[in-house]
């Protein structure tokens, strides 16, 4: 294995003095120098054929032991310094001090094909940061965010990235349900892949501690090795660092309302500086179409994080940004009218998502109305998301439109006669905008196939591979992430994954709903 190191953030940001992984509060660093943990027995569950091309991997090389070993932290990487950052974060709207890389450990950096990339690898043991845990992940929470993490890409949404899946051959003790009884699971490593794992709460600690100094360095650094296009740092700079970030940021959220993600535990440690999808932990898919829904059981009381809650909860984490900036700026107003145009740009970026939807692509000012009315409409009863939205496509002035969407309703048999009329309604309206647009119906049906996935990774399909993983069988892992690398497009041998929630999976833990406890 001959990679391009290129380590930046360890070699130009302030290390923690003390060396010993013992758990404490770090000041005046930006991470901790530690060592990976050593497994009893690490093997290999999956590899991303496509990422070992982007970091310049041979299949051949995945497949030695030296490569198992580095990506389950059996070994250190000749030349390389593995390490955990440091960060804090406000966790469900409270300022909760310093958190960190508990169980994430950075590996190294490295350049190929002109692209940064930082590989760190998730649950190989404790850290200055673990807090009061144990560093590890187990083998349910590891498989989530390795299909997860692909899939989002593949459906064009900004996120990390994952490279392996290895089991560690250790046993977890987790309570899944909080419940008082723990009991053992099987532990994994994921070796996760992105430009930068820097947070928003990498930037809130230093603030938080009035480290001044290194908050500038690292603010410097982030510009200097991610946002190099903004040029030398001065104060206007880091307004249009703030401003990029900004956008960034709402730009991931109309994705994850386009396809339907709802991240679940978006704390501003969970906030990616790159304004990318980070930390997949208890998500989840709609599937009926519903803006309450939030798939985190630990947020199950005021959903915070519910699905139409993400993009106000977006600007509500710009602004702790904001505030941790601040002594790098001194000026409230620019800030504000930075974070004033989130609210305007959710407005345009929102309407033109849900128009492309649609497939509306002119203008007409009741465009907003008709969106409105679709949404009320979608949750008079439970309708699938997914369904309807690709099924629409196939919709004309010629069809009956509530005979297309049919698929999507979960409980076709007992919808009321006012429900139906509604939709009729709706859909009358929709075929007179429908003639507005000079597409075709082959041409709109094509565009709308383009933003309305025809296969996301349902919260069921995560957990019949996670099942069969833990009998040791790994090929639902192979379908879905094969079936995930093309989401937009048809796959005939593969329409059983075009389909509702099964019944079963209504109330079953882990697919309806989750815990923190990964
Ligand atoms: P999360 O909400 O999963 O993003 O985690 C919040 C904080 O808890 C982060 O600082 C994590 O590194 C830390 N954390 C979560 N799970 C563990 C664990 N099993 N061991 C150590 N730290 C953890
Ligand atoms: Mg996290």
């Amino acid at each position: 294995m001959k990679l391009n190191l290129k380590d930046t953030f360890n070699k130009e940001l302030p290390a923690d003095v003390v060396l010993e992984n013992t758990r404490r509060q770090v000041t005046n660093a930006c991470f901790s120098y530690v060592s990976p943990k050593k497994t009893t027995s690490p093997s290999l569950i999956h590899v991303s054929e496509e990422m070992l091309q982007e970091i310049g991997i041979s299949e051949e090389e995945s497949k030695s032991k030296k490569f198992l070993n580095v990506f389950t932290g059996n070994s250190v990487l000749e030349n390389t310094n593995p390490y955990a950052m440091c960060y804090g974060g406000h966790q469900f709207g409270n300022w909760a001090g310093q958190l960190g890389d508990g169980r994430a450990i950075n590996l190294f950096e490295i350049e190929h094909k002109n692209k940064h990339w930082a590989l760190q690898l998730k649950g190989a043991g404790e850290t200055p940061y673990s807090r009061t845990a144990d560093g590890l992940a187990v083998l349910r929470s590891s498989i989530r965010e390795y299909l997860c993490s692909e899939a989002m890409y593949h459906l064009g949404v900004p996120t990390t990235r994952a490279l392996s899946l290895s089991l560690s051959g250790d046993k977890v003790l987790r309570d899944v349900l909080y419940d008082g009884n723990p009991a053992y699971e099987k532990g994994a490593i994921v070796s996760r892949v992105a430009e930068s794992f820097i947070r928003f709460g990498n930037f809130e600690i230093l603030s938080s501690r009035n480290d001044v100094e290194n908050l500038k360095k690292l603010t410097d650094f982030t510009i200097k090795n991610h946002f190099k296009h903004l040029g030398k740092p001065s104060k206007e700079t880091y307004l249009d660092f703030f401003k990029e970030v900004t956008n960034r940021t709402l730009e991931m959220i109309i994705h994850w309302q386009r396809v339907g993600f709802v991240h679940g535990v978006m704390n501003t440690d969970n906030m990616s500086i790159l304004g990318l999808t980070i930390d997949y932990g208890p998500y989840g898919w709609l599937e009926g179409f519903d803006f309450g829904w939030t798939p985190n059981t630990t947020d199950r009381q005021h959903k915070r994080y519910r699905f139409a809650n993400q993009p106000n909860i977006g600007l509500w984490n710009l602004y702790h940004l904001a505030n941790a900036l601040y002594p790098l700026i001194e000026e409230v107003k620019p800030l504000e009218e930075i974070l004033d145009s989130y609210k305007t740009n959710f407005e345009i970026k929102s309407l033109a998502m849900m128009k492309s939807k649609l497939g509306l692509f002119f203008d007409d000012e009741n465009d907003l109305k008709l969106i409105q009315s679709l949404e009320d409409t979608l949750q008079l009863v439970e309708t699938d998301m997914t369904i309807f939205f690709r099924n629409l496509s196939d919709f004309n002035v010629d069809k009956n439109g509530f005979d297309v969407i049919k698929k999507a309703f979960y409980d076709v048999e007992n919808i009321s006669d006012e429900v139906r009329n509604q939709w009729n309604s709706w859909f009358s309206q929709y075929g007179k905008r429908l003639k507005q647009e000079g597409f075709s119906d082959k041409e709109r049906n094509e565009k709308m196939n383009l933003v309305n996935p025809k296969y996301v990774l349902r919260n069921y399909m995560a957990q019949l591979a996670i099942d069969k993983t833990d009998k040791g069988d790994y090929s639902l892992i192979e379908e879905l992430y094969q079936l995930l690398k093309n989401p937009y497009k048809e796959q005939p041998t593969q329409e059983k994954w075009f389909a509702k929630r099964p019944e079963w999976a209504k109330n079953k833990v882990g697919c309806s709903m989750l815990s923190c406890s990964s």
